[in-house]
C-alpha cells in the first residue's frame, strides 16, 4: 500500500492515508498513551472519503475509551477501507494492508471488524506481525465476537440487577438489532437463560438461523420500537438519535455496536425518557479484552472468559457512579476511561 500522507490532528495523534489501485485506506490513531493503538480493520462501502475519515476518527476514539476503561495497556486505533468487501477484497489488497500496518512500526496493531475475517488476517499477517485475532491454526484465538457477546450479556445482567434487583433473564424481553456475529451469539446466551428474544436482520439467512433457535423476528424498521426490557443494538452505530429516541419502548439500552448514540447529547433525551443507557465502550469490550489475552501469549478459552467477566464489575462501578455521584451513565463511563487516559 502506498502511504500518501500522515497528518496530525488536534484530538488524534495522527491519521495515515494509503491506497492500492483504486482502493483507499485510512488508519486513525487516537492515542498510544497506554500502549500501542489497537483496533480492527473495517471494510465498508463508504459513500465518500470524508465519511470514511469521520468513521475512522470516531471508531479510534471509541477504541481508546474501551481499552482504557477495561484497564488494558492498549491505545485506540482503527483502519477503515473504502470498498465493498464482496467485490473489492483481494489477496493483493490484503497484503497491501499488511504493508500499510507494518509501515507504522507497531504503533498500530490491527484485528478484524466488519468486512474483514480472521482468514483475511492470516493473509495480512504475511506482511506484518502487528496483527491479532489470527485463526486458531496460527496460534491465534480466531473470531473474538463470542467474547464481545459474552461481555454484552454480563452487562445486560448487571443493568437488570440495578433496575429490577435481580440479574435474572427469566421472563425478560430483549430486542436485538442485527443478528450477526455478536447479535447471534448474544441471542443464544439470552435464550439459554430463559429470556424472550426479539430480533431483526437485513439478511434473510441470519433471520432464518435465529428463528430456528427461538428468536421472534421483526422487520428491520420495527425492531428498535418493540416494547422490551432491553434494547440491544448489534448492527451499526448512530441508531439512537433524536428521531428514534421518542419512539423507544425499552427500559435499558445495552448492545455490541460501537457509537450507538448519534451524538453524546442524546443521553439527555434517554434520561428524560427514563431509559438506562450502558455506554457501548464499556459493554462491548469483551473482544478487545480477549485479544489482549492473545497478545500476552498462551491464549486459553478459560483465561479469556475469566477476564471478560470483569465487565460485570465495571458496569457495576459505572452504575455506582451514576447513582451516588449523579452523573449520567455516559459521563460515568467517560470518567472511568479518562481517569486512565489523562492520569499520570
Ligand atoms: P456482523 O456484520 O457479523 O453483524 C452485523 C449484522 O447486522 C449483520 O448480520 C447485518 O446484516 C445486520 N444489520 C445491518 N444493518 C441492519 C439493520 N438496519 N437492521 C438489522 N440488522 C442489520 O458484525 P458483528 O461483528 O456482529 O458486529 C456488530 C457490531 O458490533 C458492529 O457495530 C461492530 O463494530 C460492533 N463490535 C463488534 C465486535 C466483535 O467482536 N465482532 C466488537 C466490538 C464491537
Amino acid at each position: 500500500m502506498v502511504v500518501l500522507e500522515k497528518i496530525k490532528l488536534e484530538k488524534h495523534e495522527f491519521v495515515a492515508f494509503g491506497w492500492k489501485d483504486k482502493v483507499r485506506a485510512i488508519i486513525a490513531i487516537h492515542s498510544t498513551k497506554l500502549g500501542p493503538a489497537c483496533g480492527g480493520i473495517r471494510m465498508w462501502n463508504y459513500s465518500s472519503e470524508e465519511e470514511a475519515l469521520e468513521d475512522a476518527l470516531r471508531l479510534s476514539l471509541a477504541m481508546s475509551l474501551k481499552s482504557a476503561a477495561a484497564g488494558l495497556n492498549l491505545g485506540g486505533g482503527k483502519c477503515v477501507v473504502i470498498g465493498d468487501p464482496n467485490k473489492d477484497k483481494s489477496e493483493e489488497l490484503l497484503l497491501a494492508l499488511g504493508d500499510f500496518v507494518q509501515s507504522l512500526g507497531g504503533t498500530y496493531i490491527t484485528a478484524e471488524d466488519i468486512g474483514i475475517t480472521s482468514q483475511d488476517l492470516a493473509v495480512i499477517a504475511q506482511r506484518t506481525r502487528y496483527v491479532v485475532g489470527l485463526p486458531e491454526y496460527m496460534g491465534g484465538m480466531g473470531d473474538c465476537s463470542p467474547y464481545t457477546a459474552l461481555g454484552v450479556f454480563y452487562s445486560i445482567q448487571t443493568a437488570l440487577e440495578f433496575l429490577y434487583g435481580s440479574p435474572s433473564l427469566l421472563g425478560k424481553t430483549v430486542a436485538i438489532q442485527g443478528l450477526g456475529k455478536v447479535g447471534g451469539n448474544l441471542a443464544e446466551l439470552l435464550l439459554s437463560k430463559g429470556a424472550r428474544v426479539l430480533g431483526s436482520d437485513t439478511i434473510e439467512e441470519r433471520c432464518e438461523w435465529a428463528r430456528s433457535r427461538g428468536v421472534e423476528i421483526f422487520p428491520p424498521q420495527e425492531i428498535l420500537f418493540q416494547p422490551c426490557d432491553v434494547l440491544s443494538p448489534c448492527a451499526l452505530g448512530g441508531v439512537i438519535n433524536e428521531g428514534t429516541i421518542p419512539q423507544l419502548r425499552c427500559k435499558i439500552i445495552c448492545g455490541g455496536a460501537n457509537n450507538q448514540l448519534e451524538k453524546d447529547e442524546d443521553v439527555y433525551l434517554l434520561e428524560k425518557m427514563g431509559i438506562l443507557y450502558i455506554p457501548d465502550f464499556i459493554a462491548n469490550a469483551g473482544g478487545i479484552i480477549s485479544l489482549s489475552v492473545e497478545m500476552e501469549g498462551n491464549f486459553t478459552l478459560e483465561r479469556a472468559k475469566e477476564r471478560v467477566k470483569g465487565i460485570k464489575e465495571r458496569v457495576g462501578e459505572l452504575l455506582r457512579i451514576h447513582k451516588e455521584e449523579g452523573a449520567n451513565t455516559l459521563e460515568a463511563g467517560l470518567r472511568m476511561a479518562y481517569a486512565r487516559l489523562e492520569g499520570d
